[in-house]
């Protein structure tokens, strides 16, 4: 890299003032861990998604919440659940830590998403082998919604549960409502890199008051009623009196994390906005060349990532080096899972069943998009793709 030109990161969060008050408030309140704070930011949440009895369940990760979710819909040892090839291993791992096995299933080309025709086959291979898909994980890739009426029409008259894996999706809104509310259960994400961001942290959200309950039980070390508060000097009289109904887990959010959180989601219809500009920048400085596959916008699309298309996999290599090169930063989203050592070899993958994933794994990179890139940063990234295409 030139010494002289300034790096530019494939991401940052744009965090400001009131962020910082807001941990500042926390840190003077004498209370850290979940709280008032961390309650509020759920109530928000669910309003922010505008649907009816809506139940939101802040966690410290969106893998915390995928294995809650599962683990409410009473996944357990040798279930199938089905996951796409094409997302990060958090989406499929979830699956491992209650002792089923995932499925995975090939990607529809166009979006990259899940192919409900693949899954579909998938359902049917599972019944072929006296065994049934107990339940789906859509990963809304990038953030533009899978096709999620094909998918509830594949699982039609089935009981398998459907959890939207909803990290890159926040906010992404269709005709049938928001990502996180299609499906049964909706997780997302607020890791340092995600739409809005706590650092690390999740949403878990669900019209189901069964589901609800018992993910807010298992949430915090399976402890039958809330006593989040037993040691403040509001607690209930005898909130040491509780009891353990199951062996729960360590998933609650800090009231640090869910005081940034609260603000992150107040600004996230701006982000939000900043985010499709920059994309539609892209779109516009890069449509129409020689070679270059864009991504396909659209209202629900929440733009967490660019991921454009080259023709090989040596074109791609080029350009994200050159971009290295002059100190901008790039990433695959992703390498499939059935590239990866332990998938592979613990299902015995085949890549000729993954056709679609094969090919955009060697052609897709992600460029830079975050809200608070400049425009001439922008540009600078928009020179070197073209370059790079030159040859
Ligand atoms: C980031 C991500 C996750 C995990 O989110 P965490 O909050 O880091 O646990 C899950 N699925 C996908 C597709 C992701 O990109």
């Amino acid at each position: 890299m030139n010494p002289n030109t300034k790096a530019l990161p494939f991401f940052k969060p744009l965090l400001g003032r009131r962020e910082i008050a807001a941990a500042a408030r926390v840190l003077r309140s004498g209370w850290l861990t979940t709280g008032p704070e961390a309650l509020a930011f759920e109530d928000e949440f669910a309003s922010f998604l505008q649907v009816d009895d809506l139940r939101a369940l802040c966690v410290n990760s969106a893998t915390s919440g995928l294995h809650l979710a599962l683990e409410a819909v009473g996944v357990g040892p040798g279930d199938l659940v089905a996951v796409p090839s094409l997302t990060f291993t958090a989406t499929a791992e979830v699956v491992r830590y209650l002792g089923a096995d995932p499925v995975f299933v090939d990607s529809e080309s166009e979006s990259g998403n899940m192919d409900p025709r693949a899954l579909d086959s998938a359902c049917h291979n599972a019944k072929r082998n006296g065994r049934r898909i107990k339940a789906v994980i859509p990963v809304h890739l990038a953030g533009k919604v899978c096709d999620m009426e094909s998918i509830n029409g594949v699982l039609a008259g089935s009981e398998t549960a459907v959890i939207e894996d909803a990290a890159h999706a926040f906010p992404s809104r269709t005709d049938m409502g928001s990502a996180g509310t299609l499906g049964d259960i909706g997780v997302f994400s607020f890791y340092a890199t995600k739409t809005i961001t706590t650092g690390e942290g999740g949403m878990v959200v669900t019209r189901n008051a069964v589901y609800a309950e018992r993910m807010r039980l298992m949430r915090l070390h399976g402890i039958d009623k809330a006593v989040w508060n037993r040691y403040s000097a509001g607690a209930a009289r005898r909130s040491w009196e509780y009891d353990v109904i199951a062996p729960g887990f360590k998933y609650n959010m800090t009231d640090l994390a869910a005081a940034v959180g609260r603000v992150q989601l107040s600004r996230a219809d701006h982000l939000h906005e900043l985010r499709v500009k920059l994309a539609h920048r892209y779109i516009d400085a890069l449509g129409g060349l020689d070679g270059l596959e864009l991504p396909v916008g659209g209202p629900d699309h929440a733009w967490h990532l660019f991921i454009i298309r080259l023709p090989d996999k040596e074109m791609r290599n080029r350009s994200a080096d050159m971009l290295y090169d002059k100190g901008i930063g790039s990433s695959v989203h992703f390498i499939p899972l059935h590239r990866m050592e332990y998938w592979k070899n613990r299902y015995k993958l085949n890549p000729a069943d993954f056709p679609v994933a094969e090919n955009l794994a060697d052609r897709i990179l992600s460029l830079p998009l975050w809200p608070g890139m400049k425009r001439r940063d922008q540009d600078r990234v928009i020179r070197t793709v073209r370059e790079s295409l030159r040859g």
